[in-house]
């Protein structure tokens, strides 16, 4: 078990900023996502922890010992790449005890972990196999027991699953995440995906141009959104920046959002606000709508639910909602708009 600190990391790529003043402190055991779009620098940073890549100016400490300037091998991490890296010419079992060869460990004490790892991943049975017999999920177990096979302090993981198919992706997130409990092995695992991020994570890191835009639990990065970046990653759809007044009414420009209580009733101005999909509903507009009356433009089925989309003039409006039944409003129709802003956020920055 380790502890990471991240100080004021920054890393230039000739005049280009790849990485800018990140600071992160990372628990013993903790599962940590970095999550961002393409280029935000989720793989330069791994590859700093990693020591693949040294940071323009920053430092990084394990376990308190700086480790800023120590090369790769000598950080006791295990790696796992989405192109796996494993040895073609090497059988399952030698893949993964390679690492301990390196570290001079015995034959006899190599195999025993390597028969250990595979009985952890689920693949007793195929240490003589060549690598090239397996599977593709066959071989993202074997990448994961290598890199667990040295016992690492650290273990880290770049998008790992992004070439597998859904299902697939799906039942090694889950059998990452409990072997990882299991183990008790600190993790960091970069992805660009904010469901798997969501489901595996202690806390998301989510990275922006090479900033921390926010750190938190899944629940706090979903809920809780403190830039509009980060709500707007998130998926949550629903965001404007109405006025406020006293007494609760609350308007965008000449629209009517509704009426707000309690602690949002006392805000005046303009404040930028998100409304998740789900909290918003739809009824037929009638000759009497005083509401927001939107057109419906789209009309999705997701499985368990139906997500509608509304224009009312140039802005776009989402609402999902849970439903077992035909769509109640189809494209072109009126729908009057309702917004539940007691489940509203008002994103601080
Ligand atoms: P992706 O999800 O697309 O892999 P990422 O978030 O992992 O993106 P990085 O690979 O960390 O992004 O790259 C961050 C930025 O730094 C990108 O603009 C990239 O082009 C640049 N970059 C990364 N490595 C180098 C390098 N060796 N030389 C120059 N620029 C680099």
């Amino acid at each position: 078990m380790a502890t990471l600190s991240l100080k004021n990391i920054e890393k230039n790529f000739g005049t280009f900023q790849a990485l800018r003043d990140v600071n992160l402190e990372i628990g013993s055991a903790e599962f940590i996502c970095l999550l961002g779009g393409s280029g935000c620098g989720k793989t330069t940073l791994l590859r700093i922890i990693a020591g693949l890549e040294t940071p323009t100016s920053g430092e990084m400490l394990l376990d308190g010992t700086d480790l800023t300037r120590v090369d790769c091998h000598k950080r006791n991490v295990g790696m796992v790449f989405q192109s796996l890296a494993l040895f073609p010419h090497l059988n399952v079992g030698q893949n993964i005890a390679y690492g301990l060869e390196l570290r001079g460990v015995g034959k006899a004490e190599r195999m025993a972990r390597a028969t250990e790892l595979l009985d952890v991943v689920g693949l007793s049975g195929l240490s003589d196999r060549p690598v090239s017999a397996l599977s593709g999920g066959q071989r993202q177990r074997v990448a994961i027991a290598r890199a667990l096979a040295i016992q690492p302090a650290l273990f880290l993981m770049d998008e790992p699953f992004s070439a597998l198919d859904a299902g697939l992706r799906e039942h090694l997130q889950i059998e990452v995440k409990k072997l990882q409990r299991k183990l008790g092995v600190t993790t960091i695992f970069v992805t660009h995906d904010q469901n798997e991020a969501m489901s595996i994570a202690d806390r998301i890191v989510i990275l922006n141009e090479g900033r921390i835009e926010q750190a938190g639990t899944p629940t706090e990065i979903y809920s809780r959104p403190q830039t509009r970046f980060v709500a707007d990653f998130m998926g949550t759809n629903n965001i404007f920046t109405p006025r406020f007044s006293a007494g609760g009414t609350v308007m965008l420009d000449d629209l009517p959002l509704g009426t707000a209580r309690g602690a949002m009733a006392t805000l005046e101005g303009r404040h930028t606000v998100a409304v998740r999909p789900e909290y918003l509903s739809l009824r037929p507009a009638g000759a009497d709508s005083n509401g927001l009356v939107g057109t419906v433009d789209f009309v999705r089925l997701l499985g368990a639910s139906i997500e509608t989309e509304l224009s009312v003039g140039d802005r776009k409006f989402i609402h999902t909602m849970v439903s077992d039944r035909p769509p109640e409003f189809a494209v072109g129709e009126k729908a009057e708009i309702h917004f539940d802003l007691d489940h509203a956020w008002i994103i601080p920055s």
